[in-house]
Order: structure tokens, then sequence, then C-alpha cells
């Protein structure tokens, strides 16, 4: 059968979605933080199918309260009122800070995103959107605009204006770099600052400033960033960045909106969205992957008075917050809830950083390590000082081997240098000693 998938695969599925690994797995099934392939071995999946399986592949809970809702009704469309829609739309609201209380529905983290832009230019009646350097918002036309990461660029389609060709209005700040950060390791090079704020941090703003006032009118729209850049392999931010280019787009009119995509729903462990570990309030948060635990839905939720901006139209979106999806939703909440998931998230996540970090000194190779709960990037160089990217087949042959171990762990970064480390998030420490001792395996036959 391996073969037989194989040949569909290579005839009939689009070839831009790639597939890792040499040999790709043909997985059979998927229980909690372990996937098993189609000869029943078993894998520890570190990366939740892109940071999407939160509380753990076919979570019972999820599953049952699924297969309940299944046999009862699917989809009817927001033109009719059904009571989980509603019960969902006021546990997710419940979750967030005044005045962030009314939710739009909608399927994935694109669409939530298309929306947030769209909202924040209906709102403030300006144009432009301000983004970060090394940020991912999606793969729609308009989403990848925002985006600088190449692989991602399709040259040619510049020309027909899917990128920022055709979004002159979209610009760009500074990259992540190394900075003292919120963060359980230091960075590698360390940070010369001891306390309190990070020199990094005025650099950033000065650049910051700098796009606002040389690239942009004077007012702005909107600006969106993650509170950890996750494709771009858990790149953090130097502390209180985020805090005073909030101020610094606020004061040009516009509004902020925060990526929760990945960092949402207790990932991060001290809070339970990112925006909290930056100690700030967006205007507009977006939310997708983790949301349904795989189940396509995903969301944008704002105030009363930007939701009545867009209310003076229709805005239609058939499945958004189907009960299907609504009843998943509710499900994975009270997973996260009963299971201690953002906790779990927190103890794991800084054991597990601390023990990535802890392989740093005896390889040369492990350069970064960063992250925040189960957010984690551990980023792969020639060597410390230069912290070139280590080339792609050597990093392939250690990730390739860590799968013949039995980790599965992502790729990021703007070389697909940095290994993104986010399992589900009902990993235990036990799996992370596996994990690490694996990985240290791997690190010792290629130094070998
Ligand atoms: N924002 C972030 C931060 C993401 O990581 C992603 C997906 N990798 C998206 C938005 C786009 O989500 P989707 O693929 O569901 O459209």
């Amino acid at each position: 059968p391996y073969e037989r998938i194989q040949k569909i695969r290579e005839q009939n599925i689009a070839p831009s979605l790639r597939t890792y690994y040499k040999k790709p797995l043909l997985l059979h099934q998927g229980h909690m933080q372990w996937l098993f392939d189609h000869e029943g071995r078993r894998y520890l999946d570190l990366f939740a199918g892109i940071v999407t399986v939160s509380v753990g592949h076919c979570h019972p809970k999820v599953t049952m309260a699924t297969q309940k809702q299944l046999a009862r009704l699917w989809h009817t469309t927001n033109i009719y009122m059904y009571p989980a829609i509603h019960e969902y739309a006021e546990k997710l609201t419940s979750l967030f800070p005044d005045p962030l209380k009314v939710v739009y529905f909608t399927n994935s983290g694109s669409e939530a995103n298309d929306l947030a832009m769209f909202m924040a230019r209906l709102h403030t009646r300006n144009f432009d959107i301000i983004c970060l350097r090394g940020g991912y918002h999606g793969g729609s036309p308009y989403t990848l605009g925002l985006t600088s990461l190449t692989p991602y660029k399709h040259g040619v389609a510049n020309g027909f204006g899917c990128t920022t060709t055709m979004l002159p209005d979209v610009f760009r700040g500074p990259w992540g770099g190394s900075h003292c950060r919120d963060s359980p390791v230091q960075t590698v090079r360390k940070c010369s600052c001891t306390e309190g704020e990070c020199h990094a941090k005025d650099q950033y703003i000065e650049q910051f400033k700098d796009t606002l006032n040389t690239s942009v009118p004077k007012t702005v729209a909107g600006f969106i960033a993650e509170p950890i850049q996750g494709v771009n392999g858990a790149v953090q931010y130097p502390r209180n960045f985020l805090k005073e280019a909030y101020q610094l787009i606020r004061e040009r009119g516009g509004l902020c909106i925060s990526d929760e995509v990945q960092t949402g729903f207790g990932r991060t462990g001290s809070h339970f969205w990112g925006f909290q570990t930056h100690g700030v309030v967006p205007d507009i948060v977006t939310l997708a992957k983790g949301i349904g635990n795989g189940f396509p839905m995903a969301a944008v939720v704002t105030t009363k008075e930007i939701a009545s901006s867009l209310a003076q139209n229709l805005h239609f979106n058939t499945f958004g917050g189907n009960p299907l999806a609504c009843v998943v939703g509710a499900a994975v909440l009270d997973a996260i809830e009963e299971d201690g998931l953002q906790k779990n998230s927190e103890d794991v996540g800084t054991y597990m950083l601390l023990e990535l970090a802890k392989l740093r000194d005896p390889f040369e190779i492990v350069g970064d390590v960063r992250g925040k709960g189960l957010m984690i990037g551990v980023e792969m160089v020639t060597d410390k000082d230069s912290r070139r990217p280590l080339p792609a087949e050597e990093i392939n042959q250690i990730w390739e081997d860590c799968k013949d171990m039995g980790v599965l762990i992502g790729r990021g970064g703007l070389y697909s240098q940095t290994f993104r480390i986010k399992p589900p998030m009902c990993i235990t420490k036990r799996d992370v000693d596996f994990a690490v001792e694996v990985l240290h395996t791997a690190l010792q036959r290629h130094v070998a």
C-alpha cells in the first residue's frame, strides 16, 4: 500500500504541498502525543500537526463530544440560532479580558487574519497594515503579502499582484535576534543587559519608528504580530518591544492585531494568550490551529465597537462556526481545563527548554535554544560565534535520525535551520527525557 499511496501523491496531489522526510511517513492513527505509522511503528509527535493538535490526537473527550454532535446536527450556517454556537461564543470570549468580547468564526488562520485586516481598515478608515519581518500570517494572497519568509514567496506571482507588489501598504519592521527575552534559558551570545530593559529593544523601536516614518502615511490601519514568531522558529522579541510598538501604532490611529494562531490556548504556559505575556491588550485577536485540536475552525475576537464597523454591511462565512465546530471548540476548552494543560505546558515546557539548553555546551552546532512553554526553537548553526545556519543536508541528517528513532520534529526559520518543538500539550516529562536522549544520540552520530 505504501507504493500505491506514494504514486497517488506524486500524480494527483499538488506538488507545492511538501511532505517531510526522504521517505515520507504513512500514518495509520494517532493517540494523544503519539502517532503510529502503517507498520505499527510509534512516534512521539513533537510538532502536533504544525502546532494544531493542542490537547492530543483523538483526545477521548473531544472525540466523544464530536461523535455525539455528528449524530445530531452538523450544519445550518449562522442564519439560525443553535445553542452550542452561542454557548461556545460565550465560553470562548469569557477567556478574554475586556473589551474583547465579540467573536467571528472562520475556518482557517488565513481567513481570520484576512478578516482582521479588513476590520482594521473598515474601522479606522485607514489603509496601511504594518507587520514584522519573519512573521507568518497565512497563505491567502492577502496574508502572503505579510510574509518575508522566502520559501512561501512565488516570484512570478509578484507580477500578478499576489504579494506585496499588490499591497504597497504592507511594511515590515525588524527581525528577531539575540537579546533579553521572556524565556527560562539565556541567549547563546548572552545579552550584555543585566536587568530590566534590554538595549536591543531600543534598537528595534528605532527601526520600527523608521519604518513608520519613512514608509507609511501619517495614519495606519493596523499592526499585526505574533507574540512569538512560530514559522520563523519560536523567535521572541526583546522585552517590552511589543508594548512600545502597540503604543506607536495607536498614536497613529491604528489597531493592534495579535495573531494567536500558534501561541493561543495555553501553549506558552504562563498565560492563556500570548499577548498577555507582553502585558498588552490587542484590539483584534486571531485564533486557529489549536482552537479545534485539528478540526478545521478559526476565529477572530474583537471589541463591540470594532465589530460594529463591520456590521454596517453583511459579512458572511458559510462554514464559520457551524454546530459541529463549536462543539469541538467547547470540548477542547474543557479538555485544556480539566487536564490542566496550560499548567502542563508551563511545567513540561520549562523542563524541556532547560534540558535542551544542556545540549549547547557539548555540541557547537546547537545554537540558540529559546521559547516559552511548549513553543520551543532549537537553532542549528555551523558555530556559536557566527550563528550561520548549519547546511541543510547536515540538519536533515540529524532530523531524519530522530524520526528513525521515533521522534517527529518540525522545522522553521528562514533557512529551515530551526527545530520546532511544539507538541500536543499533554506531553509528559518522561516523553521529554526520551526526546532529548534521541536528539542527543542523533547529534552525537553527526559529530562522530
Ligand atoms: N498565523 C500563524 C501564526 C500561523 O502559524 C499560520 C499557519 N502556519 C497562519 C496564521 C495561517 O493559518 P492557516 O494555515 O490555518 O490558514
